[in-house]
């Protein structure tokens, strides 16, 4: 059975040195086990963040263990009582293809809701980071104007969705004329290429009554460019900033902070995890929108097994992911 592992802390982006390829024996679960065969792993702009070794929400990932990862897959062998053998499971697995586990952090998942990529992606992690986000934090109100960075990804995608179920007035930016047509295509009122450049005046021209809640994924310049065009009372969701997560130096600013004086708003930061408990609310206007036909889940799914980990996972920080980024065990 293959598993990556941590060879070292990488400066700036990783590279084939940050990982080792390594092949142990298929475990075999003891009184109160159970073993997964993954058949997805999750790949999370987060996994940069635990390679570093500082202080941070979660103990970064040791030099010589396996790499953390959410995943998902089929239960083939258990001594648990709360899981059986054939099973479709979630859990923090980690890149390897068995994981063996005492089913803390497992969830069992219905594949007549939904196909186990979407309980990774719109119906899992990344989908209640959207909802709790734009609810708790950018608490957006039908009518008001939401920008959404990384808007074709897994959390902006389903941001944007929902944003529009609420009515919303909703810009989007992504990368690339594929990711904008494909953003128009859902109905995105505005799509900005963040590629064209002058994001301060695309922002400005998209918003011009200013942008009431801005859902950040990717801090950097574009946050500034949303400070530069707030409304009266904005409130600025900060989910992630994976425009600074390889940078060996990080970037000065954000240099307009003061127009959060100015427009009276508010900037706050969330984690997701913190929201654990009120998953089943998230899963259930989720997936009453899908079912409605109202927000399309949507993953990209690449090949290449646990030992192509090294090169997916680089796939996020280039954009080559329409919705959830997926690796394929
Ligand atoms: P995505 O599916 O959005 O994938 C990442 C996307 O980011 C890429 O497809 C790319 O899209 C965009 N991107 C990459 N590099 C840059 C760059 N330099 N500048 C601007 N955009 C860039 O990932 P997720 O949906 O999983 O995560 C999105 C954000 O949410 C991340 O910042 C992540 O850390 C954060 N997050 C936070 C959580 C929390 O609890 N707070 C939980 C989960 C995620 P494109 O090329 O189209 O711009």
């Amino acid at each position: 059975s293959q598993e990556v592992r941590l060879a070292q802390r990488p400066a700036g982006r990783p590279d084939d040195s940050t990982w080792e390829i390594a092949t142990t024996e298929v475990p075999d679960p003891g009184p109160g086990e159970l073993v997964v065969r993954l058949e997805l792993i999750s790949l999370d702009p987060a996994m940069r963040g635990w390679l570093n070794d500082v202080r941070s929400y979660i103990p970064p990932v040791g030099i010589g263990e396996v790499m953390r990862a959410f995943a998902g897959g089929t239960v083939v062998a258990s001594q648990h009582e709360d899981f059986a053998v054939g099973d479709t499971v979630t859990g923090t697995f980690g890149v390897r293809e068995h994981a063996l586990s005492d089913g803390r952090g497992v969830t069992k998942v219905d594949l007549d809701v939904a196909p186990l990529a979407t309980w990774l992606g719109a119906l899992g992690m990344p989908g209640m980071t959207a909802y709790f986000g734009l609810e708790d934090v950018g608490r957006a109100q039908p009518g008001e104007t939401v920008l959404v960075s990384a808007a074709a990804g897994a959390v902006g995608s389903v941001v944007a969705q929902l944003a529009l179920a609420k009515g919303c007035r909703v810009i989007g930016v992504a990368g690339g004329p594929d990711k904008v047509a494909w953003l128009r295509e859902l109905g995105l009122h505005e799509v900005i290429d963040r590629r064209d450049g002058d994001l301060l005046r695309q922002v400005r021209r998209a918003a011009p009554d200013g942008v009431d809640v801005y859902f950040d994924n990717v801090g950097g310049e574009l946050l500034d460019a949303a400070l530069a065009n707030l409304a009266r009372g904005a409130r600025i969701a900060i989910c992630g900033a994976i425009s600074t997560y390889n940078e060996e130096r990080l970037p000065e600013g954000p240099r307009r902070y003061m127009s959060l004086l100015v427009f009276r708003a508010t900037m706050q930061g969330f984690l997701v995890m913190d929201y654990l408990d009120r998953y089943p609310e998230g899963v259930a206007a989720i997936s009453e929108l899908i079912r409605e036909g109202r927000l399309v889940a949507t993953e990209t799914t690449l090949d290449g097994g646990v030992a192509g980990f090294p090169q997916a996972l680089l796939g996020l920080f280039d954009g080559v992911n329409t919705g959830k980024l997926l690796l394929a065990v």
